[in-house]
């Protein structure tokens, strides 16, 4: 292989690992992951509030089951000594025993409202679980595809790599440190391939002149304007 075709295929190589190393460090489906990952600890803080309301809920209940047990042995008790009572004591019992219906009503209004929360409080529980459990997926499965496509583009890199390495062993050390350092300065677009008398990257036309220095320079050459290494590839065969 000539000296300008493996010039000009390092650099293809060094693009395509310049822009394959840009895909990687800016996938947009990692920012997107990133995005659901937040929504998805947000929503779980949110779920574990939502535990602990609903906690709250079901101790009232469970204190109001307590109420109502008391109240329902303190009536049986009251009741059970109504016998002999005195005139006064029996207002005196009919008195307790109305603070204690009253206080049973009131538990019972209580719990309709309480067990009516409960319901509510469930339901929000259980949306927020079904739509934990959908992110969650969402978040598995695009992890597993962006994970595929990071190992696809690596994959290339590494062969790239590789080619690159070789192409770069085959080249004279002289030619190769030319490159490297015309890559630095031209940020990647190192090498201009001449087609006719116009050079590929910074598109001037060379004068005759210009044309005529180059050949006598060998298959090597610089550009007269913009001064990146100017090659002639031989003419591909059809
Ligand atoms: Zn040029």
């Amino acid at each position: 292989m000539s000296t300008a075709q493996v010039l000009a295929d390092i650099q293809e190589l060094d693009l395509s690992l310049m822009r394959d190393a840009g895909t990687l460090e800016g996938m947009p489906e990692v920012r997107e992951l990133a995005r659901k990952r937040r929504a998805y600890l947000k929503l779980k803080g949110e779920a574990s509030h939502l535990l602990g309301e609903r906690k709250d809920i079901e101790t009232d209940l469970a204190e109001l089951d307590e109420d109502e047990l008391a109240c329902t042995a303190a009536v049986e008790e009251a009741q059970a000594g109504a016998a002999g009572l005195s005139y006064h004591e029996v207002q005196d019992l009919e008195i307790r025993l109305s603070d204690l219906a009253k206080r049973l009503d009131k538990i019972a209004h209580t719990r309709t409202e309480r067990t009516e929360a409960l319901a509510a409080q469930t339901q929000r529980e259980e949306k927020l679980t079904g739509y934990l459990t959908a992110l969650e997926r969402a978040i598995t499965e695009e992890t597993r595809q962006a994970r595929q496509r990071a190992a696809e583009i690596q994959e290339r890199m590494a062969s790239h790599r590789a080619e690159r390495a070789e192409l770069a062993a085959a080249l004279a050390a002289d030619d190769l440190a030319r490159y490297e350092a015309a890559r630095t300065r031209f940020n990647g677009l190192a090498v201009e391939v001449l087609s006719g008398a116009v050079p590929s990257i910074c598109r001037t036309t060379l004068s005759a002149a210009s044309l005529a220095d180059l050949s006598r320079a060998g298959e090597v050459g610089e550009c007269p304007y913009c001064h990146r290494i100017l090659v002639t590839l031989p003419e591909e065969e059809s």
